[in-house]
């Protein structure tokens, strides 16, 4: 979807629950959509506009933050690391995804799969039970980390 149509969803969004879409907020969102990684915590959110907008500071982008949350504009994410993140919510996107997250480096990679849909309507049926979100996370090692984990594996046992 082209950012212009996701930036007028949301301000449509805003608006739509009587709260003003100011210069600031707009700010704040357009990072999202300009920057490459997806989750962003409110001091990368700071950091990535601060050059061009010093005079906002991180308390408003936090207080931004929790409304847009509040809104449903943008998912709060815990990854494990004590650290919340924030992304643009899937309803202003096309797709639907999910995170497979390494414990070795922080890395976070996004998937979707199909036969999640399969598994709601499953659950739709068998338990009458409508689901209208869900959030799934995979803790384990990227390539590079589960590499590093066995070199040193092999350096243990070669003691
Ligand atoms: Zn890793
Ligand atoms: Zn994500």
């Amino acid at each position: 979807m082209k950012k212009s149509v996701i930036m007028t969803t949301l301000k449509k969004k805003i608006r739509e629950r009587n709260y003003k879409f100011t210069m600031q907020r707009q700010i704040i969102l357009q990072a999202f959509l300009d920057s490459k990684e997806n989750h962003l915590s409110a001091e990368d959110v700071f950091a990535l506009i601060h050059d061009s907008n010093p005079d906002i500071g991180l308390a408003t982008v936090y207080r931004s933050l929790e409304l847009f949350t509040s809104l449903e504009l943008v998912k709060k994410l815990d990854f494990g690391d004590g650290r919340n993140r924030y992304e643009l919510n899937d309803h202003n996107l096309a797709h639907s995804h999910h995170h497979l997250i390494c414990l070795g480096c922080g890395k976070v990679v996004e998937f979707s799969y199909n036969f999640l849909d399969d598994l709601k309507k499953k659950v739709k049926k068998e338990n009458a039970f409508n689901i209208v979100d869900y959030q799934l996370k995979f803790y384990g090692y990227c390539s590079v980390c589960e590499k590093n984990n066995l070199v040193q594996r092999k350096k243990i046992l070669a003691r």
